[in-house]
């Protein structure tokens, strides 16, 4: 039976740009997935089809050799191309496992995947106060990390000593297996993939090739920053397995519970507590913000649970461009500790204030009238 050509399986010109191969593969790889297809021969063939057509095509040195002698310049049962063996093979495995990925959001199934991983991203909690958040901040942060061990460089063999190739895999860091009719790939077991073999372990690293260290970093927090947001810093997560890019690091940024503030997204909220003759009589009071004290003027008769708002004395979010409002919620202080004297002196308020239809106290008299009505019907 002879071989379809492998630009006509993905449907592209000859000229194709990668990308365009790239995307020939993922709409045909969605389509004909055994996953979407089941009990579906034909399916499962031009799925196969593709895969084999994608892992010529997507890599530059596979594909020249395929355009300059076709099948037989890239079939490893011709004896052609693949020089390295199980490293070729590696590289196919990589370019097939993106693009798994992407499609199939990692769940890796079908063709071998390399061992070349990228690092771990990992998170830093950090705590900051309310003024170190609405004003930003640079601090340092100090976060375990592996190095690259100084007594080996890396290599995690004795100094003196060589890593070997690993025995079993060959160095490729994957052996083959044959179940019936499929040969399946894994990951070599005496190497973990790395396709090295170190009969001597350096003494300091144990043969990892890296040391558990601490490194300091300095973080930049924007002014505005929030509960639970995260500032990114690439590259400074784990390091990547086998050569593969390192992960972010992400701070992820709480703040500390203010003394009298609370945060509501880009507004602050306080309690103002006032005394009860300041809310008959009115007066001026002095309130903290953060950018130092302001006036507050009470009109008289100010009742409790009446808040004032002062604009732009909250906090100017990170993407905002106006800062919130400071919204002071009063709270009417009821007198304690009084002596017998100051007792006096409310008794006679009292006195003088009664029998006047409830008018100094409208709220309470409207209560009053209710609760009677209530038990009256
Ligand atoms: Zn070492
Ligand atoms: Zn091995």
């Amino acid at each position: 039976m002879s071989k379809r050509d492998y630009y006509e399986i993905l449907g592209v010109n000859r000229d194709a740009s990668e990308d365009e191969i790239k995307k020939a593969y993922r709409k045909l790889a969605m389509k004909h997935h055994p996953d979407r297809n089941p009990d579906n021969p034909a399916a499962e063939e031009k799925f196969k089809e593709a895969k084999e057509a994608y892992e010529i095509l997507s890599d530059a040195q596979k594909r020249a050799a395929y355009d300059q002698y076709g099948h037989a310049g890239v079939d490893p049962q011709a004896g052609f191309g693949g020089g390295g063996g199980g490293q070729g093979f590696g590289n196919f495995a990589d370019a097939f496992g993106g693009i798994f990925d992407e499609i199939f959001g990692g769940r890796g199934g079908g063709g071998g995947r390399s061992n070349i991983y990228r690092g771990a991203d990992l998170r830093y909690n950090l705590e900051i106060t309310l003024e170190q958040a609405a004003h930003g901040t640079e601090t340092k942060i100090r976060i375990p990390t592996m190095e690259v061990c100084e007594s080996c460089h890396g290599s995690g063999a004795k100094p003196g000593t060589q890593p070997t190739t690993c025995p079993t895999c060959g160095g490729s860091g994957q052996v083959r297996l044959q179940q019936g009719f499929f040969s399946i790939q894994q990951t070599c077991h005496k190497c973990h993939g790395t396709g090295r073999f170190i009969s001597d372990p350096c003494n300091t690293c144990h043969g990892a090739g890296r040391v558990k260290q601490h490194k300091t970093l300095a973080v930049k927090i924007p002014a505005g920053v929030d509960e639970g947001d995260r500032i990114r810093l690439a590259g400074e997560g784990e390091h990547g397995v086998n050569g593969g890019p390192p992960g972010d690091l992400y701070v992820q940024i709480h703040l500390k519970p203010h003394a009298v503030f609370t945060r509501d997204h880009s507004d602050l909220h306080c309690e103002m507590p006032i005394s009860f003759t300041t809310a008959a009589l009115g007066g001026e009071i002095e309130i903290p913000t953060l950018d130092g004290a302001a006036n507050i003027k009470i009109p008289a008769e100010t009742q409790s649970g009446r808040i004032f708002r002062l604009r732009g004395k909250g906090i100017k979010g990170v993407r905002s461009h106006t800062h919130g409002d400071l919204l002071c919620h009063v709270v009417v202080e009821t007198p304690v500790h009084l002596t017998e004297r100051q007792k006096e002196l409310l008794r006679e308020l009292e006195e003088i204030s009664k029998g006047n239809d409830g008018k100094h106290n409208p709220r309470a008299q409207s209560w009053m009238d209710k609760v009677r009505d209530f038990f009256a019907s």
